[in-house]
This record gives structure tokens, C-alpha cells and sequence, in this order.
């Protein structure tokens, strides 16, 4: 069988020049030609979907028990069973950046392969080469993209389990076209695509975010039951407050209460086996917030708010 080669091997030489980098490297500036100007450089974080940033940051993945790069939380379950339900989030254990750094010296210090590997499902961790440099934070920087977290995760989500439970039927799905066609969009808002009820699962991610803030519940208004639409609602009124330019934190605060709410509504709705890991990171978005701004600065699609 074909195994990756670790992944580590491939952003050795990067890291090599990231250190370069951070000690400074003189530049020759257009304003002052003869004087050169010292530039220093850093690794800021790491942006991409969330098996390519366990994977770059040398967290497990979420089909591990210990499958959080954020928090000590167990995924109970066999392989593709895991419970990711539960969210009494003051119970989490976080992780941080020195608890992170003496456990990846736990892990290197095991004397064989097999308690290394052990100690690696024990903490949901493993070495990488980006702990050589001496600033990163592979708790805080590797971030949590909010457009694979929301949009292309819970939105996308919960239109396949309401036609997976049947709560969105085929006249259903008539009447939402109905609803959407009524609506007249300014020019600078994308229309979604003609048909919905067979193009809704080839949306991209902007199609998924107008969906979800613009069109979503007007469109559900009378289509789903009060329950279904208030448990949705909270994801909507979240994702309102979080794609603005910029934010407060209060409005932190309130789009992680509505988060929660969702994610609480959600297990009670529809039953803890349909959580998702992106429900359980939805609970740390806010960290994200707090560290790199509004999610404007760090989303991974270039989008107009
Ligand atoms: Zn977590």
C-alpha cells in the first residue's frame, strides 16, 4: 500500500527560509536605493480546509479520538461512528502553546515506534517541523477557515439532513424556488443558480453564503416547522454578525451565543450522531476572531460583504 510521505519533508525548506527571514535580510527600497532596508519576515498562520491543516500543522484529524487541534476534547466512537455532540464548551479542556510544545517532547522522546504512535493518539498530536520556529503558536495560528467551517460545512450540512429526514420534500423544494424567484437582487449580489432543488448541492461557497444570510429564511418561512426554523435561524443570525468588515466583541460574543444555540438545538433536533466536527469547532471560531480580527481578514474566498 502507498503511504504520503510526511508532510514534514516537504516545509523542511520552507521553514529553513522562514528562519532567515525572521532574523531580517536588507532590501534595497526604491526611496532610499543606497541605504538598504532591513525587512524581517513571519509565518502569520496557517489557512486551509481542516484535513490539509492537521496535516501541515501535525494535529491528528477529526477522525480521531483526540481530533481537536484546539481543545483536549474525546471523540468517543469507532472509525467513522465518533460522537461529536456535547457542548458545555466551559468543560473543555484548552489546549495552548506550551502545553502543546512539552507534549510534542513527550511524544519525540518515546523510545519505540509503537509508544510513539501511542502517545501520539493519547495527546491528537504529532512532531512538526514548524516547532523550529521559535514564535509559532500551533494552538492559535492554525486557524479555523469560517468558509469551510459555515458555509461549505454547517449550511451545506443541514440541507442534507433535512432531505435526508424527509422535513424538506419535493414540494418543498417547489415552493422555496417560488419564494427565491420573488426576490429582486441589487446587481452586486450573485443570484443563486435556476432550479434549486437540483443545484443546491453544486452551489459554491459564495452561492452558499448568499443561501444561508440572504435568501435562506425567507425562503424556509412556512416551509419548515417553528422548531427547524428557529434551530437554523440562530445559525443565520450568527453568520450575520460574524461577515461584517469589521466587528466588536460584543458581536463576538452574541455570534458565539447564536453558534451554540444552533449547535445545542441541532443534537436535540436531530439526534448527536449528525453533529459534525465543523459544530464542534464552531465553538472556537471566536478564538480566531480574537486573534486575527474579523473573519473577513482571514476567510479563504475573496468575497464582498
Ligand atoms: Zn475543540
Amino acid at each position: 500500500m502507498k503511504t504520503e510521505p510526511p508532510t514534514n519533508t516537504f516545509i523542511e525548506p520552507l521553514v529553513e527560509e522562514l528562519k532567515v527571514a525572521w532574523n531580517g535580510f536588507d532590501l534595497k527600497s526604491y526611496k532610499s536605493p543606497d541605504v538598504p532596508v532591513l525587512v524581517r519576515l513571519a509565518l502569520l498562520c496557517v489557512g486551509c480546509d481542516i484535513p490539509a491543516s492537521r496535516k501541515l500543522c501535525d494535529f491528528l484529524g477529526y477522525s480521531a479520538t483526540m481530533g481537536c487541534n484546539k481543545c483536549m476534547k474525546a471523540f468517543i466512537g469507532g472509525i467513522g461512528e465518533k460522537n461529536y455532540g456535547g457542548f458545555n464548551v466551559s468543560e473543555w479542556n484548552l489546549r495552548n502553546n506550551s502545553s502543546h510544545r512539552k507534549l510534542v517532547q513527550k511524544v519525540m522522546k518515546a523510545k519505540t515506534k509503537g509508544s510513539r504512535e501511542e502517545l501520539e493518539r493519547k495527546y491528537g498530536i504529532r512532531y512538526s517541523v514548524l516547532l523550529e520556529l521559535h514564535y509559532f503558536d500551533p494552538v492559535r495560528m492554525t486557524i479555523l477557515d469560517p468558509m469551510h467551517n459555515l458555509f461549505l460545512g454547517s449550511a451545506k450540512h443541514m440541507l442534507k439532513i433535512w432531505n435526508a429526514t424527509k422535513i424538506l420534500r419535493d414540494e418543498h423544494l417547489g415552493m422555496i424556488q417560488e419564494k427565491i424567484e420573488l426576490i429582486q437582487c441589487p446587481s452586486d449580489v450573485g443570484k443563486l443558480p435556476q432550479k434549486f432543488s437540483s443545484s443546491f448541492g453544486s452551489f459554491t461557497a459564495y452561492q452558499w453564503k448568499n443561501w444561508t444570510i440572504l435568501f435562506s429564511v425567507f425562503a424556509l418561512k412556512d416551509v419548515l416547522k417553528l422548531d427547524d426554523l428557529e434551530c437554523w435561524r440562530a445559525f443565520v443570525l450568527a453568520c450575520k454578525n460574524l461577515c461584517t468588515r469589521t466587528m466588536k466583541k460584543s458581536n463576538v460574543k452574541l455570534a458565539q451565543k447564536l453558534l451554540l444555540s444552533f449547535c445545542e438545538r441541532f443534537e436535540k433536533l436531530y439526534g448527536e450522531d449528525r453533529v459534525t466536527p465543523n459544530m464542534h469547532m464552531h465553538a472556537h471560531l471566536d478564538q480566531c476572531i480574537n486573534d486575527f480580527g474579523p473573519i473577513y481578514s482571514f476567510f479563504l474566498l475573496v468575497v464582498q460583504f
